[in-house]
C-alpha cells in the first residue's frame, strides 16, 4: 500500500483478515487523522485532538510499516522508490496517497489563507481558525466557495456554512450578514432530493446560492474575489471567506506512468474493478484514483472489499467484483441536525437504510456523524471489518 490513510490502513487490515501474509504500507506521517471531523472543528463542534491518533496505533498487526515517502513507481519493474533511496518490490501494489490542495488553481488564495478573514476546513492547521473567523463575524459579507475539482467529499463544505448561519441566527447577527454560496458545479449535492432539501435550507437562512460559479482569483489586500460565472466575470468583496479548495493528485504520480490523458493526473483505473488499465498488478483506491464518483471515506467502505477481492481474483482467475460509484455526503443543516445523501456515480439514490428517511435532516443523524461514526472508523473500518 502506498499511503496509510483511510484507504491504505483499511485495505491492509482487510487483507490481513483475509489471510494475506505479506502486507506492507509506506506512510510518512506519524499521526493518523480522521478527516471528516475537520468539518466539525471548523464549526466549533470538535477539536483537532478528537480526530488524531498515533499512526503506530492504527497500523494493523503483522503489517510492515515503512515510515517514508514514495517518490516514484516503476510498474514495468514492479518497483517502488522511497525518498531515502530504498527500493521495494511487489507482486501487487495498491496506490492510495490521497490528493492535495491545489493552491495554484486560484491565484491569491494561499496568501489570503494567511489572513484572519479567509480559511478552510480542508487543512488541519486552518480548520480551528475557520470557526474563529465565522463565529466572530457580526456584520458584512461571508462568502463560501465549493470547488468541483476533486474536492474530497465536497458537499461537506456546506457544514461550516450552515452551522455558522445557525449560530448567526441564534446570536441575532444573521440579518446583518450577507451570505454568498458559490458552487462550481450545477448542484449542491449529486442527489436530486438532497439537493432540493439543501437549497431550501439555504433559503431559510437567506443564503444567495450561485451555481456554476467559481473563484478565478483572490486579492487578499482588498478582500475581493474575481468570479467566473455562467454569464462571464464578476467581482465580489468579502469580510469572511471559506474555501473548499480545488485538489489535485500528488505530482509524482504523473511521472510514474500510472495516469492517462483523461485522468487529470489521477490513477487511470478501471472505475469498476479499480485495477490500473495499463498495469494489471497495480490498483488504485481512495481519493487518488479516477473512479468517476465523489471521493469520500464512505466510498471506501465499498471500494476496499472490492480491491481485496480482486487482488485474489486476479491470481486465481475468479470473477472480479465491481464498485458502482457509491459515495456519501453528510451535511449539517444546523448545529442540531444533519442529512445524509448516499448515491451512486449516476446520482441514483443508494441509501444504507430506507427507514428512517436519511435525506430528511435529523438530530439523530448529526449525533451519529459527530460521535458514533468516528468510533466506527477507528474500531471497524481501520480494522478491515468491511465486506
Ligand atoms: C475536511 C474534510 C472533510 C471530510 N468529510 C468527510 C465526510 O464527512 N464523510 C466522508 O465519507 N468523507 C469525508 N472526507 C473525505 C475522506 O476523508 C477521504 O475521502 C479519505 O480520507 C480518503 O482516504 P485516502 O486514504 O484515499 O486518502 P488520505 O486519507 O488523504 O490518505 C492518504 C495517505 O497517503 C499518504 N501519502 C501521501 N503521499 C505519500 C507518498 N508519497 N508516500 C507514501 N504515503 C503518502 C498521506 O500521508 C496520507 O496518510 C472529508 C475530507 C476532508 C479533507
Amino acid at each position: 500500500m502506498v499511503g496509510g490513510g483511510n484507504a491504505g490502513i483499511s485495505l491492509a487490515a482487510k487483507l490481513r483478515r483475509d489471510g494475506c501474509r505479506d502486507v506492507a504500507i509506506v506512510e510518512p506521517k506519524q499521526v493518523h487523522e480522521y478527516r471528516p471531523l475537520l468539518s466539525y472543528v471548523a464549526s466549533g463542534m470538535a477539536t483537532l485532538d478528537d480526530l488524531r491518533k498515533p499512526q503506530a496505533s492504527v497500523m494493523p498487526r503483522g503489517v510492515r510499516w515503512y515510515a517514508g515517502s514514495v517518490v516514484g513507481i516503476e510498474p514495468e519493474r514492479s518497483l517502488v522508490r522511497l525518498a531515502d533511496g530504498e527500493d521495494l518490490t511487489y507482486s501487487d501494489l495498491v496506490v492510495c496517497p490521497g490528493s492535495q490542495v491545489d493552491w495554484d488553481a486560484i491565484p491569491g488564495a494561499q496568501q489570503a489563507m494567511t489572513t484572519p478573514q479567509a480559511s478552510t476546513s480542508y487543512l488541519p492547521e486552518l480548520a480551528p481558525g475557520t470557526w474563529t473567523m465565522l463565529s466572530s463575524l457580526v456584520a458584512g459579507t461571508a462568502v463560501f466557495a465549493i470547488s468541483d475539482r476533486h474536492v474530497p467529499c465536497a458537499p461537506v463544505g456546506l457544514k461550516p456554512l450552515f452551522t455558522a448561519a445557525d449560530h448567526w441566527r441564534r446570536t441575532g447577527a444573521l440579518d446583518a450578514i450577507t451570505i454568498e454560496l458559490l458552487v462550481s458545479g450545477e448542484h449542491l449535492v449529486d442527489l436530486p432530493r438532497a439537493d432540493r432539501e439543501l437549497r431550501s435550507v439555504a433559503e431559510s437562512y437567506g443564503v444567495h446560492v450561485r451555481t456554476r460559479t467559481s473563484i478565478e482569483s483572490v486579492d487578499a489586500f482588498t478582500r475581493s474575489l474575481r468570479l467566473r460565472t455562467p454569464d462571464g466575470f464578476d467581482d465580489l468583496r468579502y469580510d469572511a471567506l471559506y474555501l473548499a479548495p480545488p485538489h489535485r493528485a500528488p505530482d509524482w504520480l504523473a511521472t510514474s506512468g500510472l495516469t492517462s490523458p483523461t485522468s487529470d493526473g489521477f490513477l487511470a483505473v478501471d472505475p469498476r474493478t479499480l485495477q490500473l488499465v495499463a498495469h494489471p498488478t497495480v490498483w488504485g483506491l481512495g481519493d487518488a484514483a479516477a473512479v468517476d464518483a465523489l471521493p469520500s471515506g464512505g466510498a471506501l467502505r465499498k471500494q476496499v472489499p472490492v480491491v481485496a477481492h480482486n487482488i485474489a481474483a486476479r491470481r486465481t482467475g475468479a470473477t472480479m467484483r465491481r464498485y458502482d460509484g457509491y459515495s456519501v455526503a453528510p451535511v449539517t443543516t444546523s448545529r442540531r441536525e444533519l442529512l445524509l445523501a448516499e448515491f451512486d456515480r449516476d446520482g441514483r439514490p443508494e441509501p444504507t437504510t430506507s427507514t428512517p428517511d436519511l435525506v430528511r435532516p435529523r438530530r439523530s443523524l448529526l449525533l451519529f456523524d459527530r460521535y458514533l461514526e468516528p468510533q466506527v472508523y477507528w474500531h471497524r473500518l481501520l480494522k478491515g471489518k468491511v465486506s
